[in-house]
């Protein structure tokens, strides 16, 4: 069986929840969801996918079925291991009916951003390796498609992603819901446009040196860049999540995250 990104993505958990006791708690939890996440992968990796209509659009491909029949796992890891709010929510979806839970999934999968409801965590935990998955199968974009939310699934940005490339990096951003990596321009702001160099403040952490703060003065958003120049075993996804020091700076200075990431914050 093939070996996916999310193994790599529990392996950088593992070791980060190690280095950094401020995100062990919350580290040991998301490796858990990790682990289930892989789980879903595979299983929807090995059969190839069943043909979809052409007229469907990329929300609507995402199986709602394939999701449901993980929901219990997820609802029992939830009020395990997760943190109190998560757990009662988990009590009160595993005690709803089965259409209320397909509406759970259903809400968030084919919802405008900012608009998911209260559960959007069960779903985007459920849904996101098939949307990685369908998303691995598009045609790759060309490069300068550079819009602020993905060309492929068209949710928002989870972060930013400084590649390698010649003397310096190339910046792109990571989809918040299938993962795919589009290529922005360094100085801008993805929420709002705003391009002044003055406006957009950055902000690192001595001991975090591979992540920072990038937040606009303009809308008062931020998100989180991973520089993979500076540290190349960095995974953004994980190490967006690990930081919890550079969110705690950014809601003491008045920004909000343009989007939480899978844990919330
Ligand atoms: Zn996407
Ligand atoms: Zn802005």
């Amino acid at each position: 069986m093939k070996r996916s990104e999310w193994d790599k993505r529990i392996r950088r958990a593992v070791e980060l929840g190690e280095r950094f006791s401020y995100a062990a708690e919350v580290l040991a939890f998301y490796r858990q969801i990790l682990a289930l996440q892989n789980t879903i992968y595979q299983e929807i990796s090995s059969p190839s996918l069943p043909d979809h209509k052409s007229s469907e659009s990329f929300r609507e491909r995402l199986d709602v079925d394939a999701a449901l029949r993980h929901l219990p796992g997820l609802l029992a890891l939830v009020e395990q291991r997760g943190p109190s709010k998560l757990a009662e929510q988990a009590k009160e979806i595993g005690g709803s009916t089965k259409d209320q839970q397909r509406q759970v999934i259903e809400n968030f999968r084919l919802a405008n951003d900012g608009e998911r409801g209260p559960n959007a965590f069960f779903a985007r935990v459920l849904l996101q390796p098939y949307a990685e998955h369908l998303a691995s199968a598009e045609p790759a974009q060309p490069a300068g498609s550079a819009g602020s939310v993905c060309p492929i699934c068209g949710a928002r940005p989870q972060a930013a992603v400084l590649r390698p490339e010649g003397d310096g990096g190339k910046r792109f951003l990571l989809c918040s819901l299938c993962l795919t990596e589009w290529e922005f321009r360094r100085i801008l702001c993805p929420t709002c446009g705003e391009g002044n160099y003055e406006k957009l403040p950055r902000y690192s952490a001595e001991d975090l040196a591979a992540v920072r703060v990038e937040a606009c003065d303009t809308c008062h958003y931020y998100l989180k860049s991973i520089d993979l120049t500076v540290d190349g075993h960095a995974v953004p996804l994980v190490d967006e999540v690990a930081t919890v020091p550079l969110d705690l700076w950014a809601a003491e200075h008045g920004y909000k995250k343009a989007e939480p990431n899978v844990m919330g914050f």
